[in-house]
This record gives C-alpha cells, sequence and structure tokens, in this order.
C-alpha cells in the first residue's frame, strides 16, 4: 500500500491528488443526478449505487434479441439466456474473493437469506442459537425472527445480540469471539453483517467464521455493505454462505439482482435441505422434466427460477467496470478518499460538538462509509447539506451515512463537501 498523503483542506491538494488518481477517469462514466441544476455531490452509493452510462447499451442489447429473436433468444444469439448466469461468475468471484463456482447472481437479498437459512440453520434441541450483531438491519432481523419462528422456537430463546461496550459505539472482535466461544455447543450459527449499515464497522470475518468453526457451528454474511467495498476472501477464510445486493456499491439499479456464496465444500451436497426450482436442477436434465431434484454442482444449486436477464444486463455493465478497475486499485482508492473526508470532517467540526464519527478510524475496520453521530441541530443539519447539494442519507434516530464510493467520487467531491460542512457549523455550532 503507497504511505497515506499528508492531507490537506486545500483546493489544490485535492486537484492534485485527483491528478495522481489512477481511477479519476471513471467518475465520468456515470450518470450524476442533479439539485439546484447542478451535479449532486453524492454520497449515498452506500444505499443506491448511480448508473453507469453503459447501463442503456447493455438493458437495449437484451431487448434486441428478445424483439428479434423471441424464444429462440435462450439458445441462440451472441450471449444465448439460458446459460447467461455464467457471464457474471469471473468478476463476481474477483469482488467476493470466491472461486467462481461458489457464486451466482439470483433473487433479492432478503429472499436469498431466507433460502441460505433453509439449509444452514438447523437447530437441535442442544445446538440452537444464533449470534447476530444488535441492531441489524430490520429485513435481517424480521428474517431471522421469522426463520426461528418457523423451525418452533421462540427468537428470546435463540437469539444472542452483541452489543458495543458501555460508552463505545462499535463491535471489539475479541467480545465477539468470547462470545461465540461462551455459547459454545450451544452455537448453531454466526449471521451477520459484513459491514454494519449504521455503523459502517467491517467485521473481521475471518475470525469470527473461525472461532465460529471452533465451536462446531456455521458463519454466513449479510454482504450488502460489504460487496464491491471491502476487500473480501470469502473462500480462504472459509466463510459457509453469504448474500449481497447489486443496488449499493455495485451500482447495478434500483431493486436489481442479489447473489448468493456457498462455499466449495457444500458444492456437491443433495443431501442438504433446500427449497428448490427447476433452475437449481442439472441443467442436462432440466428440459426432461422429470421428477426428483438433482441440484447443480456448487451455489447454482441454490438458484429456483429462470435467470432475470434484463436484470443481469444491467448489473453486467456495471461489473465490467469493476473488472476494469480491479478491486484492489478500488480499496486503495477508498482508503485514501475516505482517510481525506475524516481529515477534513475532523479538521473543520474540531470541537463544534455537531457532529462525531463513530465509523472506526482504523482503515481495516471500515469500507468507505463513514456514519456521523449528529449531536446538535438533528435532521435540519442533514437538510441544510442537502438544500447545497449533498446526497448522503439520514437514518434514525441520529446518524447521517456519508459514502465517498471510490469509483465515481473525487478527491475535489471531497473537499467540496467539507466547503459546505464548514458554512454548515457557522449556523449549528
Ligand atoms: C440494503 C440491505 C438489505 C436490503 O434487502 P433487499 O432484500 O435487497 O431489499 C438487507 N440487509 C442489509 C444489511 C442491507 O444493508
Amino acid at each position: 500500500m503507497t504511505p497515506f498523503p499528508h492531507y490537506q483542506y486545500t483546493e489544490s491538494f485535492a486537484k492534485e491528488r485527483d491528478a495522481l488518481d489512477p481511477l479519476a477517469d471513471f467518475r465520468s462514466r456515470f450518470h450524476f443526478p442533479k439539485i439546484n441544476g447542478k451535479d449532486a455531490l453524492y454520497f449515498c452509493g452506500n444505499s443506491l449505487g448511480l448508473q453507469p452510462k453503459t447501463a442503456a447499451a447493455y438493458l437495449e442489447k437484451e431487448l434486441a434479441a428478445w424483439a428479434n429473436m423471441g424464444v429462440d433468444g435462450y439458445f441462440h444469439g451472441e450471449d444465448p439466456w439460458y446459460s447467461v448466469r455464467k457471464k457474471s461468475k469471473p468478476i463476481l468471484a474477483q469482488i467476493l474473493g470466491a472461486l467462481p463456482e461458489e457464486v451466482v447472481a439470483m433473487n433479492y437479498l432478503s429472499v436469498n437469506l431466507h433460502l441460505l437459512m433453509v439449509s444452514f440453520y438447523q437447530p437441535t434441541p442442544t445446538r440452537f442459537k444464533i449470534i447476530v450483531e444488535g441492531g441489524a438491519f430490520p429485513s435481517d432481523q424480521y428474517m431471522l425472527e421469522t426463520q426461528i419462528k418457523f423451525h418452533g422456537l421462540d427468537p428470546k430463546d435463540v437469539l444472542v445480540e452483541l452489543l458495543p461496550r458501555i460508552g463505545e459505539y462499535t463491535l471489539r472482535t475479541e467480545d465477539i469471539v468470547e462470545e461465540i466461544r461462551k455459547q459454545g455447543s450451544s452455537l448453531a450459527m454466526v449471521n451477520m453483517a459484513g459491514i454494519q449499515y449504521y455503523t459502517g464497522q467491517l467485521f473481521d470475518i475471518q475470525a469470527i467464521t473461525q472461532a465460529a468453526h471452533e465451536v462446531g457451528a456455521v458463519a454466513g454474511f449479510d454482504l450488502a455493505h460489504a460487496a464491491g467495498n471491502a476487500p473480501l476472501q470469502l473462500h480462504d477464510w472459509e466463510v459457509d454462505f453469504a448474500t449481497w445486493c447489486s443496488y449499493k456499491y455495485l451500482n447495478s439499479g434500483p431493486g436489481n439482482v442479489s447473489g448468493i456464496f456457498v462455499h466449495e465444500r457444500y458444492a456437491d451436497r443433495p443431501d442438504l435441505p433446500r427449497f428448490a426450482g427447476w433452475w437449481g436442477h442439472s441443467e442436462a436434465e432440466r428440459f426432461k422434466m422429470e421428477k426428483g431434484f438433482q441440484p447443480m454442482h456448487g451455489a447454482d444449486g441454490w438458484q429456483l427460477a429462470c435467470s432475470n436477464v434484463l436484470s443481469l444486463a444491467v448489473h453486467q455493465a456495471s461489473l465490467d467496470l469493476f473488472q476494469e478497475a480491479g478491486m484492489p486499485a478500488i480499496r486503495e482508492k477508498s482508503i485514501q478518499l475516505t482517510g481525506y473526508l475524516e481529515y477534513l470532517i475532523e479538521e473543520i467540526s474540531g470541537d463544534s460538538g455537531v457532529l462525531e464519527i463513530i465509523t472506526p478510524k482504523n482503515p481495516a475496520e471500515r469500507g468507505c462509509q463513514l456514519s456521523l453521530l449528529i449531536h446538535k441541530g438533528g435532521k435540519a443539519v442533514f437538510d441544510e447539506w442537502y438544500g447545497q447539494g449533498v446526497v448522503g442519507d439520514w437514518r434514525n434516530p441520529n446518524v447521517i451515512r456519508l459514502a465517498p464510493a471510490p469509483l465515481y467520487t473525487s478527491f475535489q467531491d471531497v473537499y467540496r463537501f467539507a466547503r459546505v460542512l464548514e458554512q454548515s457549523l457557522k449556523k449549528f455550532a
């Protein structure tokens, strides 16, 4: 890793950093929303990533194939739809640190969490507990609650929610590992976020997985905020399963397709319980229309329904940009850019008492998002920034999340935000 730049709160410094940035040109390959007639300062890729300018052409290509070939598009043309799922595998594998057969794009995140729980949560009278971070994303909480009830159990008896120490905002790995050991043989599963949506904390997925395995439990992760944002090595870390969405850092459009990871060691386990559909059935046998489900090898064996070709086309437009940029370069820039945002916030807000960064300071414990706890001014601070063209997001009760996504955010964008921040502090401090 190159040494950290010595940051400065000057426009010339930001310009210089942009001139040195090998990914600088990617910014012009995205559409920027306008606020008051000007390109927004867009820090909301943690919620919805921006649209690659190539997305429309990728989508139009499939619309044209459909127009010109009708059903023949499944087996003819440049990219026959029958095996369209294969196209995204190599780059998803790079982003997730997986083998191509361990990943597949399908369904939606919340749906996939349920499907993976069917296979990986099999409580017994003695081993039934699930460890989750406290304050998990609502969909994950509802998923766990209803899955537990589905097994005839009471969430109160099953869920172990991890909370930060008093006076701290984020979890310590040592405390997570200790809780896993404490639950020991009663622990069935650890089911946590990779990056916590509210605090921006990146968990030590490898250490957590290892601790879970040591007590005989499985470890699964919701990577909604980690995919395309944090460096991941799911295969080497021996994570059992994971899922993510493509519309946050993966810039694939509102509600677009999710994806799953299932570790290679489950690649050929037809005995694992699962809810099946014809698209997870042996590809060669599929059109024999016969009884008897035979799961495909690897993650593909968890597919249910025929691939959403139009969704996957837009997803691919974005994935091809990730392929071109490469995750190592994206991460490198991310560390520097988020470091710059952090420096400017600390430099400018100082001890004004308006805000406090609760995301860990250590770059190894975060992605690009910083979560700011607002102590004075409440949501009015957020509204003031928005009026100046800054798109972040407000999360109840009192956090503003800002994510300078490295593919389309420049150092000058971060500098411009700093100017807005400086002005706004005159009102709220
Ligand atoms: C964004 C997000 C979701 C959203 O789930 P969908 O099924 O895509 O609507 C779920 N969990 C987490 C942790 C998220 O950040």
